[in-house]
């Protein structure tokens, strides 16, 4: 005997009451793969939007055992202590690749599970990134229409999950280890590219002299990088999150990143920014999921690769084949 299914009106009533119940059973509408669910669900989307928007948006990220779950506690626990509402949502890309999790692990930030201030939503295990993706991004609309002032997004170090929650935050940050191991296996360009500060976690006890190391390796590697467009140069800071030192430096700079992109424009500019490639990339996704699962190009696409295998065509020439078919 399964419940009713609240509606979309009812679901959305209980997100603008902050009603916890409510938001976990939208994330979970907007999730389904039901068509029966895709109209609700975008019915519900459409009456948060005007509610949205008004939260900052943090991404973590940073490497399995870095200290991502021990920070987030912490740092939530800090802003609920000022009487913020924080969310905290994840994307994994390692329940997509193995349908195991990283990050969604249910002892996780357990301080924070009691906290009325603090909602966590794991991302749902097995899914692709791009599925994931869309559904966090969705999420992010729900959380703020039901009043959270901080959301963060958590991921780890694989693939493109990276890029793919730098693609959704305002501000974007980067854990490290302390030590200087990273700088000589060298770690990928783009990710310091992409962060809007650098922590040095763990910088506590025995590892305080390798964080400090650590810290002026990165801030020398950073001078090689031109300056963000943002205007924004981007910090290096320490912090234990064990120890819950270092939390406040790194909150309040996170307010003088927005408040300095907002007095140049470049926060909204940026959301924008965000919402045209979520626009596109929605198009794309849809042309080539549709294009893909249609039989005729199945068996076209098939003809094509035999050919490619007697050396008889190049992909380039097949692709075009395949682009002109009619279906
Ligand atoms: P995650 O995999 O990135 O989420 O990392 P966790 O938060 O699970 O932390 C991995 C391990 O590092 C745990 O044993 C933590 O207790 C420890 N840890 C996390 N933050 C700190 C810190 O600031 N200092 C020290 N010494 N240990 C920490």
């Amino acid at each position: 005997n399964k419940k009713a299914k609240a509606s979309p009106k009812n679901l959305f009533q209980g997100i603008r009451n902050q009603n916890i119940s409510a938001l976990s059973q939208s994330i979970t509408l907007i999730e389904s793969h039901k068509p029966s669910d895709t109209e609700q669900s975008s019915t519900l989307i459409k009456a948060c939007l005007p509610h949205a928007n008004k939260s900052i948006r943090i991404g973590i990220t940073g490497v399995p055992g870095v200290g991502k779950s021990t920070f987030i506690e912490s740092f939530a626990k800090f802003l609920s202590d000022q009487g913020k509402r924080v969310a905290v949502l994840a994307i994994d890309p390692s329940s997509a690749i193995t349908k195991g999790s990283i990050l969604g692990d249910k002892t996780r930030m357990a301080a924070l599970v009691s906290d009325k201030n603090v909602f966590i939503r794991p991302s749902a295990a097995g899914k692709a990134l791009g599925g994931v993706a869309r559904t966090t991004r969705e999420s992010i609309i729900l959380c703020e229409a039901a009043g959270f002032d901080v959301i963060i997004i958590e991921t780890v170090g694989v693939g493109q999950s990276e890029t793919t929650v730098h693609s959704m935050v305002d501000f974007f940050l980067l854990l490290k280890l302390p030590g200087a191991g990273d700088m000589l296996q060298g770690i990928k360009r783009g990710i310091i590219e992409m962060a809007d500060a650098i922590a040095i976690n763990k910088a506590d006890g025995d590892h305080l002299n390798q964080a400090k190391i650590a810290q002026t390796d990165f801030k020398n590697a950073l001078h090689l990088y031109p300056k963000n467009q943002s205007g924004w140069q981007t910090p290096v800071k320490l912090c234990s999150a064990l120890k819950n030192e270092g939390i406040d430096v790194i909150w309040n700079l996170i307010l003088d990143y927005v408040h300095v992109t907002t007095a140049n424009n470049y926060f909204s500019i940026k959301r924008l920014e965000q919402n045209k490639y979520w626009l596109i990339q929605t198009i794309a996704n849809k042309l080539s999921s549709n294009f893909f699962s249609k039989p005729e190009i199945q068996e076209a696409l098939n003809q094509q690769i035999e050919l490619l295998e007697r050396n008889r065509t190049s992909p380039f020439a097949a692709a075009e084949v395949l682009l002109k078919l009619k279906f």
